[in-house]
């Protein structure tokens, strides 16, 4: 009675097992060669029937782990997702590839809805997306039991997790599904791999008995760097002018107030940004991010509530101009660079006001002690990550539970930090902060400090007799930089604590141990320059402006340029993101391998069975036809 499921046609693999069967379907639907990392294993696992939690980086691959069963077992797949402002996208790249996908969300009109309910009552979909929230409603339950069910798939399952940075209330109601639908196999996908998330999405999604897979965490495409601030906004137009240009690439800024002045400041410097924060008319919002999504080389200015589930492969660089407030936080938005695999930058500037302001927050945050402390904690091994003389990716990866060797594509290994013994320095720090509030009865912030220990004769220095104090001048020997580097690691350490609004600085329980020479203080000492990529130089297109992709040489650029032109019509066309059509990383194989019939174009890698049929003829015709020859 139901339309056959896109697998049912596929050739007979009666003794050959599931395992043919949905490397069949990679193939044919998807058309990829191969599975990567754990995608198989967990493939067959659920397509047996099992439960699984998938821990994925970011770009690992996730999709098609439930995508594959899904298609392979008879019944509609049900995915859970919070991205609803991505079902629509998500839902046109599958229908691109010929699954048949629906999604059921708050924001269709009720015939939308009732057509969607309809293809799934009649088992006409392969895959069915449906926001969490739609759970809670007694319809959708009463929905989803007139129909047959292949799977369950929880994607973002972190959300579910309060330790975690994202979570949703709704994602607590997900425990019911084994409850309604004992016999289905559920699969929980994440990025963000804590133990403590790990532990927690476990229990509070009864997962205890599934099989868990826990993927690498590198993204070895991703080049971290971490620098002192000094002017965040100058330093990033440097970073985008001088490393990427007419990149597609997300900035993130903590307040909606500096995503506005950070977009305009680049918009007036002639690079396109746009804004994206949760106070923007809603409309405004997502005609950014559809924006970013189809057009090519765009720089989306915003705060955290961009970018979950975006899966726009072609991110060149994520830039933070401000301390994220977690390691888990940071790595997923820094994991939205470089899906493709290409070499991506992940930036981030922090400073001294960082620290405070983050404290800061974390003291007003409502909620309990606990919950500060937790708080607190995120933030400590933020700070760690940013001071630390070793290999950033050892680090990262280590917070993730997953030991690894110096990577050689972070800023400490291409540049490395030296430690110094900040003894003598911090002890300097520290007594004049002891002599400001014992001889004068006074409390200054950082810069104040600073230039005492310089000696400088600035106007607040004279006209508060500073110059008088015995610890006047006594710490020439370091610059200003210098000195701002020790009063941030100082307070990062908690060696000194921040009070009040101007910022003031106070000794903490730990100070005195410092002071009483009873505690040496290790230091990090910030490279003088910044690290730049060790990269392949990018070939400069015809255009000069676009960056080609580092692997393409330079006579086929002209090939990739048509290609791409041609993606960006039909993706306009049919109004959908130019990935949708074909990645990069297709396009330039195409382009690299020259097919002339249709049973070469088919062994490129992303040409699957649909959109050889969509557009096999068109890539040939594009392929043979001579470039039309430069006027003059
Ligand atoms: P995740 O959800 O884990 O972030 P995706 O599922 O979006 O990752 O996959 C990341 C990218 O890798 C996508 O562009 C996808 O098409 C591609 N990809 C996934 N699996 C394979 C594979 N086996 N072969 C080739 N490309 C793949
Ligand atoms: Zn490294």
């Amino acid at each position: 009675m139901s339309a056959p499921n896109v697998a049912a046609s596929a050739p007979a693999t009666e003794d050959g097992g599931a395992d043919s069967e949905a490397l069949q379907v990679l193939r044919r639907i998807f058309g990829y060669d191969a599975f990567r990392g754990s995608q198989q294993e967990v493939v067959e696992h659920v397509i047996g029937g099992g439960d699984a939690l998938v821990l994925m980086p970011t770009g690992g691959g996730k999709s098609l782990c439930y995508q594959i069963p899904a298609l392979v077992r008879s019944g509609v797949g049900v995915v859970i997702s919070p991205l609803i402002a991505l079902m629509q996208d998500q839902v046109d790249a599958l229908r691109a590839l010929g699954v048949r996908a629906g999604f059921l969300n708050s924001s269709q009109s009720l015939d939308e809805r009732q057509l969607v309910e309809a293809e799934f009552a009649a088992g006409e979909l392969d895959l069915l997306y449906l926001a969490p929230e739609r759970l809670r409603v007694e319809a959708t339950v009463r929905l989803l039991k007139r129909g047959t069910i292949s799977l369950f798939a929880i994607d973002e399952a972190h959300c579910v997790a309060q330790w975690g940075h994202d979570f949703r209330p709704d994602y607590l109601a997900l425990s019911a599904l084994h409850e309604h639908w004992p016999e289905v196999p559920r699969i929980a996908l994440t990025a963000t791999a804590t133990e403590a998330t790990h532990a927690e999405i476990t229990s509070r999604l009864a997962l205890a008995d599934a099989r868990h897979f826990v993927a690498s965490f590198d993204r070895p495409n991703i080049q971290y760097r971490i620098a002192p601030k000094d002017e965040p906004r100058k330093q990033l137009l440097h970073l985008l002018r001088t490393e990427h240009q007419g990149d597609a690439g997300i900035v993130y800024c903590l307040s909606r107030a500096s995503v506005e002045k950070t977009a305009a400041y680049l918009v007036e410097r002639g690079v396109e940004a746009l804004p994206y924060h949760a106070g923007l008319d809603s409309r405004v919002r997502s005609e950014n991010q559809s924006r970013f999504l189809r057009e090519e080389g765009l720089v989306m200015v915003a705060t955290i509530a961009f970018g979950m589930g975006i899966d726009k492969p072609d991110v060149r660089f994520v830039a933070h101009l401000d301390l994220p407030k977690s390691v888990e936080g940071y790595y997923q938005e820094t994991g939205r660079a470089g899906r493709d695999g290409l070499p991506s930058t992940a930036w981030l500037a922090y400073g001294f006001q960082d620290v405070v302001q983050q404290r800061k927050m974390i003291e007003t945050s409502e909620g309990d002690q606990a919950h500060r402390r937790r708080l607190a904690a995120h933030v400590d091994a933020m700070l760690a990550l940013c001071e630390t003389v070793e290999c950033r990716r050892v680090q990262l990866l280590d917070y993730f539970g997953q030991k690894s060797e110096p990577c050689g594509n972070c800023d400490t290994c291409l540049v490395p930090p030296s430690s110094w013994d900040g003894t003598v320095a911090a002890q300097k720090f520290l007594s004049t902060v002891v002599r400001l509030q014992r001889e004068r009865g006074q409390k200054f912030g950082a810069t104040q400090i600073t230039d005492i220990l310089m000696g400088r004769k600035t106007a607040k220095v004279i006209q508060f007799d500073h110059d008088a104090l015995s610890v006047f001048g006594v710490g020439a020997e370091l610059s200003e930089a210098e000195w701002r580097s020790v009063a941030r690691q100082l307070l990062a350490q908690r060696l000194v604590a921040v009070e009040g609004e101007y910022g003031t600085l106070v000794l903490t329980e730990d100070s005195g141990d410092v002071l009483g020479g009873r505690r040496s203080v290790a230091l990090r000492r910030d490279p003088e320059k910044a690290a730049r990529a060790a990269r392949p130089a990018k070939a400069s297109g015809g255009t000069g402006r676009k960056a080609a992709p580092a692997d393409l040489p330079a006579e086929l650029l002209p090939v990739f340029d048509r290609l791409r032109a041609w993606r960006a019509a039909t993706a306009k066309e049919q109004g959908v993101p130019a990935y949708v059509v074909f990645h990069d990383a297709t396009l330039r194989e195409i382009a690299a391998t020259a097919p002339t019939t249709l049973a070469e174009l088919a062994s490129v890698s992303g040409v699957g069975e649909n959109k050889l049929a969509t557009y096999g003829e068109q890539i040939l015709e594009l392929l043979a036809t001579p470039p039309a020859e430069p006027a003059g």
